[in-house]
């Protein structure tokens, strides 16, 4: 029997498991191979870049990230373009760009040897019994179970455990599509494309040395494919060489609208990451709220293990509130003539030597 086990070694997981992994018996469950990477047929869909805000929580976590996890070109500035106002902009911010995989495989490389890892497991379903949970996942095409006292779903935006506790609810609201292309010329910025006839969210654009990742967030709702073509059409209008595709890859994306959209879970089942809804809703930045929700969690069943859930509500308060001032400056963002407005003022912007 173990004390916890954990779904998903994503960043969420992989911290949760590092902070408590010494002192509780703990069993980890992941789905990719990120012992070996490049075994797997599952890839996180992701832009690789740690905004300042999960720099930060990387610094209070005593962390520094290696070099082999980086890509070129580290990134100073964000492009911004405006289509239907047909503004752009040059705003001053500093990324790490790095190869997400290799992220993960570093962040599950810091792992205590007690924490029971189990890549290439895919978590089914679990069940209570006897007050404890029964946990079914699948391993090289077995079926085996495992017994824990708590369960963690740290498994992403279409959590599975968070599916089973409150089905059809708190579904995803986009899906984001991020096609890889080979480029001879290399754009050092983070592009972030603003386009209602794309979406209500925004597109983007990330250099990954030789390759151009580019990216969008649609709402499920909508015609997928017809967007993200048309979208694809405005970039190669603005000079963007899409012609050699290497890879497209697609995935839910939780948005956090409305503070409600945040689940922490049910008495002894915990939601840490973006399987709780955290998430920026007005950048999809997740790296910090994945770390700050599993350093709550684990702060949790350190002092308060009896009252898990209540604990882990008040421990979040902060990163509630977070979320609520980032959709207080959502409209400044997402509303056409507001963006309009702070666009035209140049306010922050700088001016680039091209
Ligand atoms: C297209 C896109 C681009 C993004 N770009 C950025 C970015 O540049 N910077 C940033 O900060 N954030 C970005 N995000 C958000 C960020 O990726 C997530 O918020 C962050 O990864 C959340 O971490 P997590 O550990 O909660 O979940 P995840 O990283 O999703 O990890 C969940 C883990 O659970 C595993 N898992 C899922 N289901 C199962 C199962 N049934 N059995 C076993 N294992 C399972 C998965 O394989 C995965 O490893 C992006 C998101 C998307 C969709």
């Amino acid at each position: 029997m173990y004390d916890i086990a954990v779904i998903g070694a994503g960043p969420a997981g992989a911290t949760l498991a590092r902070l408590i992994g010494k002192k509780y018996k703990v069993l980890l469950l992941e789905r990719r191979e990120l012992l070996n990477p490049g075994d797997s047929s599952w890839e996180k869909t992701c832009g690789g870049l740690i905004a300042p805000d999960a720099q930060q929580v990387l610094a209070q976590l005593g962390l520094g990230v290696p070099g082999k996890v980086l890509v070129g070109p580290q990134l100073f500035t964000v492009r911004t373009i405006d289509i239907q106002n047909n503004i752009e902009r040059y705003y001053q911010r500093n990324y790490i760009n790095i190869v997400r995989e290799r992220f993960d495989c570093w962040l599950v490389s810091l792992l205590p040897s007690a924490v029971d890892l189990r890549c290439g497991a895919l978590f089914k379903r679990y069940f209570i019994k006897n007050n404890c949970f029964n946990i079914e996942y699948k391993l090289k095409g077995k079926e085996y179970a495992e017994k824990a006292k708590y369960l963690v779903g740290a498994d992403g935006a279409f959590s599975t455990i968070r599916r089973q506790i409150v089905p059809a609810f708190f579904q995803p609201k986009y899906i984001a599509v991020q096609e890889w292309f080979k480029t001879s010329k290399t754009q050092p910025y983070f592009s972030a494309i603003f386009d209602r006839e794309i979406t209500d969210f925004y597109s983007w654009t990330i250099p990954k040395e030789d390759c151009i990742l580019v990216g969008t967030a649609i709402p499920v709702q909508g015609s997928l494919n017809r967007k993200y073509n048309l979208f694809k059409e405005r970039l190669i209008k603005r000079g963007f060489e899409l012609q050699r595709s290497i890879k497209k890859k697609g995935a839910f994306l939780q948005r956090p609208q409305n503070i409600k959209q945040i689940f922490l879970g049910n008495g002894n089942i915990t939601l840490i990451g973006e399987a709780a809804g955290w998430i920026s809703p007005t950048s999809a930045e997740g790296f910090s709220y994945a770390f700050h929700s599993a350093v709550a969690l684990s702060q949790s069943i350190e002092q308060n293990p009896e009252n898990l859930i209540q604990e882990y509500i008040k421990k979040t308060r902060r990163l509630r509130l977070n979320i609520i001032q980032k959709n207080m400056k959502l409209p400044f963002m997402y509303k056409q003539f507001l963006r309009k407005v702070v666009m035209k003022s140049g306010l922050l912007s700088m001016d680039i030597k091209k």
